[in-house]
Formats: C-alpha cells, structure tokens, sequence
C-alpha cells in the first residue's frame, strides 16, 4: 500500500496512515455533531474519541510488530486503515509456534491495558460500568474521568475479543492456523483456515447488509479477499518448493548489442516472441529495454539513436541457483514480467526469467506432483 502518509515512527518502525484513513475521522465528526446534534463540539469529541480508538489499535499492532522483531522478523510498517491497523510484516514465518506468537501478541496488549484499567480503576477512585459507557456514546459534554476509563476499557476488550474471531487472515484465523499445522500440513492447515475464514466473512458480509452496517461489509470484503490471496501465495511456494531459476530460465533469449540501433530493437520485435530485450556488452548484461520503454523510445527518438542511450540500467539480475519463489515475490513487487539471469561469478549474461517461465514451472510441477513424485521434474531440468 503505497498510498499512505507517514505520521511517526516508534522503535524503528513507520507508523503510517492511508489516505482514506480520514473518512473514519470525517464519519466520527459527523456521527456525534451531525446525527447527534451535537454541533461543532459534537465534530471535534467525534474526532477525539475516534482517535482514541486508533491509538489502541496503534497498540495492538506494535504488540504483533514487538513479538515479530523477536524473532528476528522484519517489519516493514504499520498502515492504518478506516476498517483498523495493519502491521506488514516482512516474511510471516511458516513455524506454528512463532505465527502463534506473532497472532496472539497484538489481542494479548488489548487484554493486559483492559487488566490494568479495571485493576487501576477502584484504586483511582473510578467505576467501569456500562451506565458510563452508554453516556460517552450518547450524550456529549458529559465526560468524566470513570468515563473515559470505562471507554478505553471497553475498546480494548472489543478489539482483543473482535481480533481472535477465526477468519483467517484475521488474529484469530492465524491462531487457527498455527493450531491446525501442528497436526497437518502447513498449506493443509492453510486451505481449512481460508475456507472458515471466508465462511465467516459471508457471514460478516449478510449481517452487515442485514443491519445496514457498512463497516461490517467492507471488513467482510477484505476478509474474503485477503485470506484468498494468502491462501494461495501458500499454495504457490508449497508447490514451487525448492525449484530454482536455472531449472525453469528460457535460454536462447535473444540480445542487441547496446551501440545498435533502436531499428534493430524494433525489427526483432516485430519478428519474433519476445518484446523485451537485454542488452548487451561483449555478453555482459548492460541493461535493459523492455517494450513499453521502446514504444515510449520511438515516439521520441530517432530510429538510428544508439540503444545504450535508451536502455534501463541498474538492473538487478538474478542468479542460476536463486529460488523461483523468491523471484516470484521480486517480480510480483516490482511489477516486472521478466528479469535478466546472469552467471555470478563470470558475470556472463545466459537468457531471461519470465512470469510466463514462472507460470509454466507451476503449472507442470502441480501436474507432475499429482501424477509422480515431484523429483521428475527436477531431474528433467
Ligand atoms: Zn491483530
């Protein structure tokens, strides 16, 4: 998500709003000074008792990030969004005890801030009660300290209990899931944990149309979306295992010298399959032109202009033993269809990595492991 505005940054991790995050803000402002009468001081409390809320899920989601450092997972960054937060985390270890760990942390913060409140509470000298809860969210101009006690208690509570709901990619889902693969497969436990979790989303999804609740229908969207998706990047690395690009690279890729011409990039275009040329040095890679950069070179230049003025460099190129998966993942983030492969220690260029190379490698190893063991294939390659 790159739509998003930085806002700070704790223990090293970036905390950031998306840029719809103000539409929950707006929708607070208005709840209490618009529906509620509540006039401009209506807005304004609106905005701040959202904000508090979001200040607990900021919480819930360092509870996740603080657990994820400790074992040495990276985090990318914190996103929140108007449906709540999301920690991205760099690699979601396939380890059933750690993913427990990670789930489990961001609801346990919830719990121990509702433990010390209702702990803190009497001693204060403050009552949690839902007589005051229901006062901070009907009337205004009523805020008491044992108020806003009872309010970050509640909030809390209902974003710890809300959060181990078991729809998979939610909390409670990964918590599922790290129980279910102590007994089965990580991709088994993977597939039951997607299809309770969108289960329950259709179940989100109705009770919100049925209650007119559009949070619930767009939490139930991404829900549904989210746990296909991750569902099936499980899939595609179990099935693209330990394959690497060597055994799945095309060969025979054809190069241009980097002082042709680009009538030359043109004319093997128009005559073959490929539309993305690596260029070359003396059968060292040089850079790149991939089509959408000759098409843009040929609206502005002229067609005897050298390529080498043209081409993209500072491309990173992949190696023979570098994973699919892995280069899977790098295309997928760069956005990028094919990728150069060069021999790392003579550094001499040896064909193209394509996504439809990737889908094929997929493809025929999903048929050879139906059929055969998976050990076919890579004898073949
Ligand atoms: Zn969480």
């Amino acid at each position: 998500m790159n739509n998003s505005i930085k806002l700070f940054k704790i223990k090293g991790i970036d905390i950031k709003m998306h840029f719809t995050f103000p539409l929950i803000l707006v929708w607070g402002a208005l709840s209490f000074g618009l529906f509620r009468n509540g006039g401009w001081e209506g807005a304004i409390y609106g905005i701040l008792v959202i904000s508090l809320v979001f200040v607990i899920v900021v919480l819930h989601e360092l509870g996740h990030s603080i657990a994820a450092l400790n074992y040495n997972v990276p985090v990318k960054q914190i996103i929140l969004l108007p449906i709540g937060g999301v920690a991205q985390l760099e690699d979601i270890p396939e380890e059933p005890q750690k993913e427990f760990v990670i789930a489990a942390a961001g609801p346990l913060v919830n719990f121990i801030i509702a433990g010390i409140l209702i702990i803190a509470a009497p001693l204060l000298g403050q009552k949690i009660s839902a007589a005051s809860l229901l006062r901070i969210s009907s009337t205004l101009g009523e805020l008491s300290i044992s108020s806003i006690f009872t309010y970050i208690f509640t909030s809390n509570l209902f974003i710890g209990l809300f959060n181990l709901i078991p729809a998979y990619p939610m909390d409670g889902g990964r918590i599922l899931r790290a129980l279910l693969a102590t007994r089965l497969s990580y991709v088994r436990a993977t597939s039951v944990a997607v299809v309770i979790g969108q289960m329950l989303s259709w179940g989100f999804g109705l009770m919100g149309f049925l209650n007119g609740n559009f949070f619930l229908i767009i939490l139930a969207f991404f829900i549904y979306t989210g746990a296909g998706q991750e569902g099936r990047l499980v899939q595609v690395r179990n099935v693209l295992g330990d394959l690497r690009v060597e055994q799945a690279y095309s060969r025979g890729v054809r190069s241009i010298n980097l002082n042709e011409p680009l009538e030359t990039a043109l004319h093997f275009t128009l005559n073959s399959f490929q539309s993305s040329f690596p260029i070359c040095d003396e059968g060292k890679l040089a850079g790149m032109l991939p089509y959408q950069k000759l098409v843009e070179s040929l609206e502005k230049r002229e067609l005897s202009t050298p390529i080498r003025e043209v081409m993209h460099t500072g491309i990173k190129p992949v190696s023979p033993r570098d994973k699919l998966i892995d280069v899977q993942m790098r295309m997928s983030s760069q956005r990028v269809d094919a990728l150069p492969v060069v021999n790392k220690d003579s550094e001499d260029f040896l064909g193209m990595i394509t996504s439809q190379d990737l889908n094929e490698a997929y493809r025929l190893s999903l048929a050879v492991d139906k059929a055969k063991p998976m050990v076919r294939l890579k004898e073949a390659a």
